[in-house]
């Protein structure tokens, strides 16, 4: 299989980075990734890392997808995530809901104990590894690894699991699909400014799909779809992936905007992803069986 190793990294999603590997649709790709602290916070005693971080959030690639074309859609089937045996968190006085709390970042270690953590002698946790940074490369000017948009990126959706299938917008040739952030658990809003960050292997098999229309970044996770969408406020991302998603269930139902409203109002639900990244991200989920009941299908 087909397996790029952590020595293939980026901080940006542009069209002018160099492909780390090629595949074909079809394929399957292993991803090795560093932390978003570029594996540098490994002690609680060096809250501000070793002083080996070279990149900003890094991820792994890119990937050329062969047959990939602007208009196409790029379909990521996340297989496995595997993770590192620890992760680590650290605080900010500069962003995060609880900046004002902290005069200076403390760091934290966790070992990762199977699908559990020791949060403290009181409290286990049960790990839900996700995929925080994961895209493709914008057709205009790189988008560096810290910000989430249309072509994906820094998202941090808590639905991006194993199991979870996510469809990109191809915007260059070859797609330049790449990876990284991987988190061992996140609450929605990811609200202190970082999840339990880690290291991992993310199995991935790439489809390309060709003359079909769907509001990416979309996801499929656990029976659920959802649009994702990113923009300076949250009222803005709200309605951003309130209305992508209004549009594609009124094309799906063939109903009207009476019943599309409606049927929003009675099965959708919003959710922050969150709020801490240059642009806030929110989904909105309706259940998959909804588009069963008229016969849609996701390719
Ligand atoms: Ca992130
Ligand atoms: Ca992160």
């Amino acid at each position: 299989m087909l397996r790029i190793s952590k020595d293939y990294v980026v901080d940006i999603l542009a069209k002018e980075n160099k492909p780390a590997a090629f595949c074909k649709s079809g394929e399957t790709v292993v991803f090795e990734t560093r932390d978003c602290y570029d594996d540098s916070l490994t002690s609680e005693e060096r809250p501000l890392g070793d002083g080996t971080r070279v990149y900003e959030n890094p991820v792994t690639g890119p990937l050329y997808v062969e047959g990939a074309n602007p208009g196409d859609i790029l379909k990521a089937e996340i297989l496995d995530i595997k993770l590192r045996s620890w992760g680590a968190m650290r605080t900010s006085p500069t962003g995060g809901e609880f900046k004002e709390r902290f005069d200076k970042r403390i760091a934290r270690i966790f070992p990762l104990e199977g699908d559990t953590i020791a949060y403290d002698d009181k409290l286990t946790l049960k790990l839900d590894p996700m995929i925080g940074v994961i895209g493709t490369a914008p057709e205009g000017e790189g988008v560096y690894t810290h910000t989430p948009g249309e072509h994906g990126g820094n998202m941090d959706c808590r639905k991006i699991v194993a199991g979870s299938v996510l469809y990109l917008p191809v915007e260059v040739p070859g797609a330049l699909f790449a990876l990284g952030d991987v988190h061992a658990l996140m609450g929605d809003g990811e609200v202190l400014i970082c999840g339990l960050e880690t290291a991992a292997e993310v199995t991935v098999r790439f489809t390309v799909v060709k003359d079909t229309k769907l509001p990416t970044p979309f996801l499929s996770c656990r029976g659920r779809v959802m649009t994702i969408q990113s923009a300076l406020t949250l009222d803005e991302a709200g309605h951003l992936a309130a209305n992508k998603m209004y549009d594609f269930v009124k094309s799906v139902t063939g109903g009207d905007d009476v019943h599309t409203g409606m049927l929003m109002s009675l099965v959708s639900d919003m959710a922050v992803c969150q709020v801490v990244d240059p642009k806030r991200t929110v989904r909105v989920e309706i259940p998959e069986e909804v588009l069963a009941a008229y016969g849609y299908r996701l390719p």
